[in-house]
């Protein structure tokens, strides 16, 4: 995420505001199927499953993280490796 904040110029309070708002969304992030052959960022996706779709303003930017084999596990796995140190309330 940082070639967002470094191509918007944030300041640091902006940067804090938009830590706070990517904790928020990968608390419960946006999470797809999506089948082998799709075109992603980076090269078409080899395996089917369910993926985690990055907070990104740059369209196909970040690539889909995956796969899980549920929502839960995505969700978990995000949770736990995503949420990571960005700043709380
Ligand atoms: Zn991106």
């Amino acid at each position: 995420m940082k070639h967002v904040l470094v191509s918007y110029g944030l300041s640091a309070e902006s940067v804090e505001s938009y830590g706070r708002t990517l904790r928020k969304y990968y608390l419960n992030p946006t999470i797809e199927w999506i089948e082998a052959g799709h075109e992603a960022s980076g090269g078409p996706i080899a395996e089917p499953g369910y993926y985690i779709l990055d907070y990104c303003e740059v369209p196909e930017c970040c690539r889909p993280k995956g796969p899980f084999k549920s929502e839960d596990e995505a969700r978990e796995w995000s949770r736990q490796n995503l949420v990571g140190d960005l700043p709380g309330d």
